[in-house]
């Protein structure tokens, strides 16, 4: 039964039960009898003038407590009452630090722990499993391993391990959104880019051609980012030339400053070609 279905059904209960109380004619009626009060569940209610109901110290609803039904009554209302102080917040949060940097008065930089909030967070969780991946260089098995599976049972309990396809998906999600974020901090950059590229043939004989962006952004921190990684059908200087300026053109830059390369003769051939097209 639904939990607020329970609610109405006490509340309505606890009406009735109100109004035969006050009905009853005389004391004697409702024999006041000695109960051995064993129960843990008896501290949550106080007596009301009928033995037969205990009022619940919170909410007031009156629960029927007769002998024979045993305390499971009080019990099930405990669970549910919704006026119970344990039963407030179910997504209890923990207190957690975080650092953060102070400049004082003396400009001199200092760091403190300040407390926040802390909740557990599923998608947060899976964004950082996929990051692992990444950064660590796992293969998407990985999240299938009976190792790491209990580990993060251990962990926390409450985080659903994704199956390798979705950690894949989770994977290129977080690409796609680092990709758009790059763009838009190329867009804002005050800075020229500087490039370096470089191609090499893999064990089963295929040619890459890597790209990498370097620049200092407005708070004048070194940045390096590969913007490309892509197979080119061959090492000559127009396929190489050709393939850097797709990439460029893919990402917007403009304001290109060096292209730094191997020396190679076909990378001399690929600079000229560049240079012909975007007039660097
Ligand atoms: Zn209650």
């Amino acid at each position: 039964m639904d939990e607020s279905e329970d609610d109405f059904h006490d509340e309505e209960k606890s009406q009735t039960l109100k109004k035969k109380i006050k009905e009853k004619k005389s004391p004697t009626d409702a024999t006041p009898r000695k109960r051995k009060k064993k129960s843990k569940w008896w501290t949550h209610y106080s007596d009301t003038e009928d033995y037969a109901f205990a009022s619940c110290k919170y909410c007031k609803t009156l629960i029927g407590c007769e002998t024979k039904n045993g305390t499971t009554p009080l019990a099930n209302h405990i669970k549910r009452c919704k006026k119970y102080p344990s039963n407030l917040d179910k997504r209890q949060k923990l207190i957690d630090f975080k650092t953060e940097t102070l400049v004082n008065e003396d400009r001199v930089v200092e760091t403190v722990n300040v407390p926040k909030l802390w909740e557990f967070d599923q998608d947060f969780c899976r964004k950082k499993l996929a990051r692992m991946l990444i950064v660590d260089e796992l293969p998407f098995m990985f999240v299938e391993r009976e190792g790491f599976q209990e580990f993060c049972k251990a962990l926390n309990p409450l985080f659903k391990l994704p199956s390798r396809s979705t950690a894949t998906r989770d994977c290129y999600a977080l690409f796609i959104e680092q990709r758009n974020e790059l763009k838009i901090s190329f867009r804002n950059l005050q800075s020229r880019i500087f490039l370096t590229t470089g191609t090499w043939t893999s064990g089963q004989n295929l040619s890459y051609m890597c790209l990498t962006a370097h620049f200092i952004d407005d708070d004048w921190n070194l940045h390096k980012r590969i913007i490309n990684f892509c197979p080119i059908a061959g090492h000559s200087g127009q396929l190489i030339g050709r393939a850097v300026e797709k990439c460029l053109n893919e990402w917007g830059l403009k304001n290109i400053m060096t292209v730094t390369v191997d020396n190679a003769s076909s990378n001399d051939l690929a600079i000229d070609y560049l240079r012909r097209r975007l007039n660097i």
